[in-house]
């Protein structure tokens, strides 16, 4: 099974290619389908399984032309994982005209309020530096479409539950909301709840990457 019958657009298709990848991982084969077809998606899945690509793939394909407002929101639970999925949404869309900003605290606000007034189309983030610019008016996520909660239990795990409520109160209920994350504890079944409609489940046992593939 190769990436070309996952339904992605030819412009992400040659963002992957000139990345190497070759073959689609276990999540990205079931995920990228099912997100898709427009379904919410709960995925246990670990950082190495290939998640990024599985999300990042599908949203880039849907959001397809820039529009200079923010339409899709990956949250992460810190800077440095924020600032890798970046580069790598960066890489998917080499060949596309969307723009990516990322946020996250401890660095000054300025050169990420001139990206977020300058229009951006995604915004990877940690929750409490999204809510400061959100606070400042430097953004507005109401005509956001996609919502994606990234090592969700890592998030929680920071403290992140309250921020996530009160970004999730600003977004539009009519949207797409993914979560990913390694363990299923009850705090994630709850913010699932809350956050998700009728989601689709990607379990952990075809979430592992298969020998040879990675
Ligand atoms: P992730 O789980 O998204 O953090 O990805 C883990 C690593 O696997 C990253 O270095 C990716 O660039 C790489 N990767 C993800 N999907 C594929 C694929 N289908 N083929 C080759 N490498 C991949």
């Amino acid at each position: 099974m190769s990436f070309d019958s996952l339904g992605l657009s030819e412009t992400v298709l040659k963002g992957i290619r000139e990345m190497g990848y070759e073959d689609p991982t276990p999540i990205q084969l079931h995920g990228i389908p099912l997100i898709l077809s427009g379904k919410d998606v709960i995925g246990s899945a670990q950082t190495g399984t290939g998640k990024t690509a599985a999300f990042g793939l599908p949203i880039l394909t849907r959001l397809d032309k820039p529009a200079q407002q923010p339409r899709a929101l990956i949250l992460e639970p810190t800077r440095e994982l924020a600032s890798q999925v970046e580069t790598a949404i960066q890489d998917f869309s080499k060949f596309s005209k969307l723009r990516t900003t990322v946020l996250y605290g401890g660095v000054k606000y300025g050169r990420q309020t001139d990206a977020l007034k300058a229009g951006t189309d995604i915004i990877v983030a940690t929750p409490g530096r999204l809510l400061d610019h959100l606070s400042q008016k430097n953004t507005t996520l109401k005509h956001l479409e996609y919502l994606v909660l990234d090592e969700a239990d890592r998030m929680l795990d920071m403290g992140f539950y309250d921020d996530i409520m009160k970004i999730s109160n600003t977004l539009p209920k009519n949207r797409q909301t993914l979560l990913f994350s390694a363990t299923m504890p009850p705090k994630i079944r709850e913010l699932a709840n809350k956050l998700l409609k009728n989601p689709e489940s990607i379990s952990l046992s075809i979430s592992k990457p298969a020998k040879g593939i990675m």
